[in-house]
């Protein structure tokens, strides 16, 4: 049975909304009643997180003082996982029809996060997704993990799950930032980078996946491609 291991955010959830609410509430809650700022469109304020730009560079833009932009980004750190504003989280359109794509082609499905078992609890319900993942194929952090840097923490999650799940002849992996390149490719793996997320091509191409694929559902025509040249 092929296998698809697949991150969540970014190849299944769009996270923009919660991401841009988050941003108005921090430059609210940091600048002064009289001072002048000026808030980022949605759509500025997204190109800038895919391309990578870092929050307290966004804080400046937006108007704010390099001693502003310093509270800013903690608060925008200690805020954007919060369960209040998980709400504003959506699926991405077409995701969940390539899941039962693949999920019709037999293939063993498995979600691999950075999410917190609670916060991933609460998408897999509220979008009835549990479905496509069984309790043993969700590879999160547990809710009290003391994360370090995604790109260290996701080969670590990404080695747990090769030493637990069954063999297969074939695995690929889905992801939209370099830290599911990094986690692929530290065991080996084909990846995808998908373009629905948090990064741009022009990062993706500095971080060389196997493919770049716009979203999951282009992802799941490429595998199911490649599977079929394979037998
Ligand atoms: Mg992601």
């Amino acid at each position: 049975m092929p296998r698809l291991i697949t991150d969540f955010d970014g190849p299944i959830i769009d996270v923009s909304e919660r991401y841009y609410r988050v941003y108005q509430y921090c430059l609210a809650a940091v600048s002064q009643p009289e001072q002048r700022v000026r808030q980022l469109t949605k759509q500025e304020f997204w190109s800038l997180k895919r391309s990578q730009v870092p929050e307290a560079q966004i804080a400046i833009r937006s108007g704010l003082s390099d001693d502003q932009s310093f509270h800013f980004s903690k608060l925008r750190r200690d805020t954007v996982h919060t369960m209040p504003y998980f709400q504003y989280d959506t699926p991405v359109p077409g995701a969940v029809e390539a899941l039962e794509m693949l999920q019709q082609a037999g293939f063993d499905l498995v979600v691999m996060t950075m999410r917190r078992t609670r916060e991933l609890n609460y998408a897999l319900q509220r979008y009835d997704l549990e479905r496509f993942f069984p309790l043993d194929r969700r590879y999160c952090l547990a809710n009290d993990y003391v994360k370090t840097i995604d790109t260290k923490d996701k080969p670590l999650l990404m080695a747990r799950a090769m030493r637990e799940l069954p063999t297969t002849y074939s695995t690929w992996m889905v992801g939209d930032t370099e830290a599911d390149i990094a986690a692929a490719q530290s065991q080996g793996l084909p990846a995808i980078g998908v373009l629905s997320g948090i990064r741009d091509r022009k990062r993706f191409e500095q971080y060389g996946p196997t493919y770049i694929a716009s979203d999951l559902a282009a992802a799941v025509e490429l595998v199911l491609d490649r599977c079929l040249l394979a037998v």
